[in-house]
């Protein structure tokens, strides 16, 4: 049961070839057992998740079942769940239990999807290989002395190691396509606005999208049908109406123009990892699509930018821990300064202190417009960068990171060095596109990701590309050796 997708998860339910509680079981046996090597779950929900099982299963024998009813996945620590921790993988947040659901949350409940449980994430989604969380580093199950990448390492992980067979997890500069790449599933970031951000701890508020991950496109496409939509008590959810995700799928790639922009496919792209990446444009090109040079020529100010903006909206959202109406409180404060400073002191690591900081000083008087107003007027030509490379191609292809997965500790000291493995990805958040990680081989043993990029809503076709992909590759389906027992 544990290695199949979830589109076979659905179909095996309804022929009542397994039930949601024997499925349930089975993936909170092989937490139980397999999650002591990694650290992916920071909450397994085991409790709830069994009486919703068998609620899923009353639901399946009198015919009222959804679309979802009866299938596990984990969720990102990030989405508020009612009466169950959310810890955003902050010790600021170890303590809270969110009196509400997120509205993506809410959406799963309704489908009839079971909560496994909640995935570790770097603190406060900052970070790129999960070292950053309170709760200890998540481990890549295709080699546990590598990282999983970040933030969503603890989802990429989980659904690797089959210990769940998809997540949620959230993505403001790269975390839901790098981890994905690292881990060898398939993740997608949606176009912002495009799912709720309601109940989502906020990193970033103009640059946070929660999305799914899985090990096929097609089951993207199911879970981003469950997730998408307008909310109305999220003012920056988009009113453009959702699609049936899975409905474009089988379209064949006749015709489909794809960019390759030169920038992505230069210095920096470790050599190894670039041979993978041609390798799968070659195999798009065979079924049909046309490959054609494009440039994004305001690509090397995307760290840049991304590190004013992004820190600034952090110092902004993260004000409200201050230890007065939730979350961590220092014991015995002699006065509210003392408060305040002991609680965000003890509360917050290292990188999030950091962000505060940049981000605190580029919005401060006087620095305001030398750096935040700068960084959003690059942000502006950054996105008209990839608009002008819509005009003639109908998807962005490259790699999703510069090299596969390195070794825990590899980076954990060089903040800097940290930034750069958001290269390729950070400039889909600064233009609010969707853009995706899809499985595409291997470099020593190390799983490596094919970024696909796509126009504001164009979900579908993304998905679409990828599926096409993994009918003709198996890279998807590959599973690590220590996590099955047997031969990857
Ligand atoms: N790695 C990037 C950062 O640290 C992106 C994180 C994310 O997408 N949440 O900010």
């Amino acid at each position: 049961m544990h290695n199949k997708s979830v589109a076979q998860l659905i179909a095996g339910l309804r022929a009542k070839h397994f039930s949601s509680v024997e499925l349930t079981r089975c993936f909170l046996d092989r937490i139980g057992s397999l999650d002591p090597q990694l650290n992916s779950f920071i909450s397994v929900t085991e409790d709830t998740a069994l009486a919703a099982a068998a609620a899923a299963d009353q639901r399946l024998a009198d015919g009222t079942a959804a679309e979802l009813t009866g299938v596990p996945i984990a969720h990102k620590d990030i989405f508020c769940t009612q009466g169950i921790r959310t810890s955003c993988g902050s010790r600021m947040l170890d303590n809270f239990v969110p009196p509400y659901d997120a509205t993506l949350i809410k959406r799963f409940d309704e489908l009839g999807a079971i909560t496994l449980g909640k995935t570790n994430m770097d603190e406060f989604a900052m970070g790129s290989s999960n070292e950053n969380s309170y709760y200890g580093p998540v481990r890549n199950p295709w080699n546990t002395d590598l990282v999983p990448g970040g933030s969503s390492g603890g989802s990429a992980a989980a659904v690797a190691a089959l210990l769940a067979p998809a997540a949620t997890g959230t993505d403001t500069g790269g975390s839901i396509r790098q981890p994905a790449a690292f881990c060898g599933i398939t993740g997608l970031k949606p176009t912002y606005g495009r799912v709720s951000r309601l109940g989502m701890v906020a990193f970033a508020s103009s640059l946070d999208q929660a999305g799914p991950m899985a090990h096929t496109a097609e089951d993207c496409a199911l879970l981003l049908n469950a997730m998408a939509g307008h909310d109305p008590l999220d003012s920056t959810s988009s009113p453009e109406p959702t699609q049936d995700y899975t409905a474009q799928l089988d379209n064949k790639l006749d015709g489909l123009r794809i960019g390759l922009p030169s920038e992505y496919f230069g210095d920096g792209l470790d050599a190894a990892t670039g041979e993978r990446i041609d390798a799968a444009l070659q195999q798009l090109e065979a079924q049909g699509a046309t490959l054609v040079e494009v440039s994004l020529p305001n690509s090397q100010l995307t760290i840049p930018t991304y590190y004013v903006i992004a820190p600034a909206e952090a110092s902004t959202n993260l004000s409200r821990f201050d230890g007065v109406r939730y979350g961590h409180r220092c014991t015995d404060p002699v006065d509210l300064h003392d408060l305040y400073t002991r609680t965000r002191g003890e509360g917050f690591g290292d990188e999030v202190k950091r962000r505060i900081l940049v981000g605190t000083y580029a919005l401060s008087a006087g620095y305001y417009d030398a750096y935040y107003k700068k960084a959003q007027q690059v942000r502006r030509l950054i996105q008209q960068d990839f608009m002008r490379c819509f005009e003639q191609v109908d998807v962005i292809a490259g790699p999703t990171t510069p090299g596969p997965a390195f070794s825990l500790g590899a980076k954990s000291d060089d903040p800097v060095a940290m930034y750069l493995e958001d290269v390729y990805t950070l400039a889909v958040n600064l233009a609010g596109l969707p853009g995706m990680s899809v499985p595409a081989g291997f470099v020593d043993d190390k799983p490596v990701g094919l970024q696909l990029i796509g126009q504001h809503f164009d979900e579908a076709r993304l998905l679409n590309v990828a599926h096409q992909y993994q009918q003709v590759s198996d890279w998807h389906l590959r599973q690590p050796a220590a996590m099955t027992g047997g031969a990857a």
